[in-house]
């Protein structure tokens, strides 16, 4: 690690812990980061109006370790950023969520997933140790392994509300300039699941997730790093993905192409039209986009009847039973499928969900940007239904539980354990008050 970049680092942990040392008030805190949010945008989001922690020069690459494969970065750095800085050198991050500005720190803090994650699980289960501040200033060093192993884990998924991120060390795998991918075209829920088990089980493509187009146009796309490829293909202006997985038989893409193939969206695209596109592509990614919709939210956004965006996750053994049902309920498509292994039994949620679940594949089924019909709440019905299928709703957008439900599926114990060390004044709020109150 670069002394200058260490001191520096230091100089801003420094700060920022002694300003939290100092603060005597008990009213929340919320962070201040340079690059957007890419939770769901929410009229009344309470983080508007709180007091800031400035954190905007939280985005530094402090070491990149080419012969261990490890990289330190301060969790303000965009994957974006990352990719650029690791590609050259032949290694890449480990499950790159596919919006450009995603950040380190909100892919621990706030899930993530990619293609990869049917080999690696999510973006934490890459990484290797945390610095965290708390909110009385102290500065903990956390590892799976050391004094503050249940920290290390309840990091992942708190949605900021146990700590601040400050540096993450994390993994980093060998990667090739060029992505071929070959788009599989099933026409029945039972062959894309048994074609998804079977790349599951053989681990035999570098990458692999897919689209449902509809009930009887399911297209499973897989892939692998190649040094060399006859063509390549861009998805970042006139051309959309997604829609290419429908009629192409198999692709080339760069590999920074390949990890934006949807920073436009992943089904729910936006410019929508070719004009929208041709006149605004180039210059409207998800950064901008959920930019405008955060400043324009007064006007565009409602949160009585919110389009339904929410990534869900499915034990394998129940996903042919919710996509049935899914179908005849629901009915939007196309759907995002990215298979999830099982690679540990994640401290945050409740003990009681890992005794029930067998499976050692989940299944993340994407829903952007349904408009909800008459007066149904869909977020709702989604929560009732992957409860009784053991399922688990990611809390990037709208959640409608009940305290005790709330607790329920995720650990009030583990929770309850930090937060007394982390935030015993909850100036942080706690994961119940900050995902499901508005
Ligand atoms: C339309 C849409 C599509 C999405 N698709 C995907 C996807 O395909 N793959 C995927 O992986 N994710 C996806 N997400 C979810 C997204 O990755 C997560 O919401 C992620 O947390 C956003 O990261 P961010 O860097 O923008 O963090 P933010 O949105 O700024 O923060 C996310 C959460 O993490 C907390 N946090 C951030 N930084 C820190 C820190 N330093 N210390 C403590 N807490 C912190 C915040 O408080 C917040 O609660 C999608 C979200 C949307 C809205």
């Amino acid at each position: 690690m670069s002394t200058a970049g260490n001191a520096r680092h230091a100089q801003k942990v420094a700060r920022v812990a002694e300003q939290l040392r100092r603060r005597t008030s008990k009213a929340p805190l919320s962070r201040q980061k340079r690059v957007v949010s890419h939770q769901v945008p929410k009229v009344h989001d309470k983080k508007y109006t709180d007091e800031k922690i400035d954190l905007r020069d939280f985005d530094e690459i402090l070491e990149i370790d080419a012969e261990r494969r490890i990289c330190v970065a301060e969790p303000g750095v965009p994957f974006c950023r990352l990719v650029d800085a690791t590609l050259p050198l032949g290694l890449v991050p480990i499950v790159v969520p596919e919006l450009k500005t995603i950040t380190v720190g909100g892919a621990v803090a706030g899930c993530s997933i990619e293609s990869m994650s049917y080999v690696y699980g999510g973006f934490h289960d890459t990484c290797l140790e945390y610095e965290i501040i708390t909110a009385k200033g102290d500065v903990l060093t956390c590892t799976p392994d050391n004094e503050h192993a249940l920290i290390f884990q309840m990091m992942h998924g708190s949605f900021g509300t146990v700590g601040i991120l400050s540096r993450l060390t994390f993994r980093l795998i060998p990667a090739k300039p060029f992505v071929h991918l070959r788009h599989e075209t099933h026409t029945s829920i039972d062959s894309y699941l048994a074609s998804i088990w079977s790349h599951f089980e053989r681990r035999d493509v570098d990458f692999m997730d897919g689209i449902i187009h509809s009930p009887s146009h399911l297209v499973l796309c897989v892939g692998d790093f190649v040094d060399r490829a006859p063509y390549t293909n861009r998805y970042d202006w006139l051309k959309v993905y997604y829609r290419s997985t429908a009629t192409r038989r198999e692709d080339y893409l760069k590999t920074p192409h390949y990890f934006y193939r949807y920073d436009k969206g992943v089904t729910n695209v936006h410019p929508k039209s070719f004009l929208g596109r041709l006149f605004l592509g180039k210059f409207l990614g998800s950064s901008e986009i959920l930019r405008l919709a955060e400043k324009l939210r007064w006007l565009v956004l409602s949160d009585e009847r919110p389009d339904v965006t929410v990534d869900t996750f499915l034990p394998f053994s129940r996903l042919k039973e919710f996509l049935v049902w899914y179908a005849k309920d629901f009915g939007h498509f196309p759907l995002w499928v990215v298979p999830y292994a099982r690679v540990h039994d994640y401290e945050w949620i409740n003990d009681a969900v890992w005794a029930k679940l067998d499976d050692r594949l989940m299944i993340d089924i994407a829903i952007y940007g349904m408009k909800q019909r008459g007066d149904t709440n869909y977020y709702r019905v989604l929560e009732e239904k992957l409860q009784e299928l053991n399922g688990i709703k990611t809390l990037i957008s709208y959640n409608y539980y009940g305290e005790a439900e709330f607790w329920q599926i995720f650990n009030r114990k583990n929770y309850d354990t930090v937060k007394a060390v982390t935030d015993p004044d909850n100036i942080f709020r706690t994961l119940y008050e900050k995902t499901c109150l508005r």
